[in-house]
């Protein structure tokens, strides 16, 4: 980084820059597949397009700052008071609302280790302290350990299920069995950015915790299953109380007028959606199936990636996948996580996967 007088917060020096995966080149003829972001592969249907295009003639004024026709409408669809619905410019956002709105500096956020790279940033950032505690060699999370990790400065615990990048869910015996040991002055997060792809039927559903817990919290997204990643909309459903205080600690008028719109017009058009969703899902367990045929030890994948814990192996297979024009992403020496998409860009990846030998 260049010098400069200016006094900025230690703590941006000790975090990592955030790096999104870029396109990679694909050789002469071959067309290139980005799967490093778990991004929908699917555009927009016409309805939201068309939603869109007539939001987009009235950007010239603020959008509503209540959110008020799309918290309605999740409201709806979710069988949840409109109170405990809080919005935010993608569930990242909504996630730092969460941590901004517990955390004084020092104080504790929770969360297994690898998972959702911005847990560390979105803490730090709010001047608190990640505490890590790694998954297990299925790449699941210990639960048993996250609850040794709890201290009194412990505000916040954040489950990611299915966990990205490692792609298990936590099942609902155990969580319920966690959240009965958990002090109920401590918020747990219930990510669930993937949670349209699972099929485990012991999956935890958060929806039905959250009814019964009043210090747990459901993070949700229009990202990923309904395809709306570049227009940035999330949520959190929430208790009152908690909800009031996401409210607060959100950027005023953060969610745009073009996001609110195409947010209810797709859950208008669920079902077109959802269809979508059984193709990737369909997709990930034939990816899953060949990979599986040819030898490969991956963890469950209960979301619309799939996780190779290629340890020192992970550059060369991520350099085969960009050799191929697959871009993925890879995490250190950890492994590599690859995004189920175009069935091409999928095809492609398991004789990839092939050629470099199962491990
Ligand atoms: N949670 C998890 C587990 C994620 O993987 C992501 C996206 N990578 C998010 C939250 C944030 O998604 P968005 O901000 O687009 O809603």
């Amino acid at each position: 980084a260049t010098q400069t007088a200016v006094r900025l917060r230690e703590v941006l020096a000790q975090m990592p820059d955030y790096k999104p995966g870029k396109p990679a080149a694909a050789p002469a003829g071959v067309t290139a597949y980005k799967l490093s972001s778990n991004e929908n592969p699917y555009g927009p249907l016409p309805s939201v397009l068309a939603a869109i295009d007539d939001a987009a003639a009235t950007v010239n004024r603020y959008p509503d700052m209540a959110v008020t026709a799309l918290t309605e409408r999740l409201a709806k669809a979710l069988d949840v008071p409109a109170e405990c619905i809080a919005t935010g410019t993608g569930s990242v956002a909504v996630l730092a609302q969460i941590v901004n709105a517990a955390c004084d500096a020092g104080d504790e956020v929770v969360f297994a280790w690898r998972s959702f790279e911005a847990y560390p940033i979105v803490t730090q950032l709010a001047g608190a302290k990640p505490i890590m505690v790694g998954l297990d060699e299925q790449a699941r999370h210990r639960l048993d350990a996250m609850f040794a990790a709890i201290t009194d400065r412990t505000r916040v615990i954040l489950v990611c299920t299915p966990n990205n990048p490692t792609g298990p869910c936590v099942h609902q015996s155990e969580l319920e069995a966690f959240l009965d040991k958990v002090p109920s002055d401590v918020i747990v997060v219930v990510d669930e950015a993937y949670v349209e792809f699972v099929r485990d039927p012991e999956a935890v559903r958060g929806l039905d915790v959250w009814r019964h817990r009043p210090n747990v919290v459901v993070l949700r997204t229009f990202s990923k299953a309904y395809g709306l990643a570049g227009l940035r909309v999330g949520y959190a459903v929430a208790h009152p109380p908690v909800a009031a205080a996401l409210r607060k600690t959100a950027t005023p008028f953060g969610v745009n007028s073009v996001a609110q719109v195409a947010a209810v017009a797709s859950l208008d058009a669920f079902d077109e959606l959802n269809e979508r969703v059984e193709s990737l899902v369909a997709e990930r367990d034939r990816v899953v199936q060949a990979l599986n045929d040819q030898g490969w030890k991956l963890p469950q994948s209960d979301a619309n990636f799939v996780w190779f814990p290629l340890g020192a192996d992970s550059t060369a297979f991520s350099q085969a996948c960009s050799d191929a024009g697959l871009t993925v992403r890879q995490y250190g020496d950890d492994g590599v996580r690859a995004t189920i998409g175009e069935v091409e860009a999928n095809s492609r990846l398991i004789e990839v996967a092939a050629a470099f030998g199962a491990r």
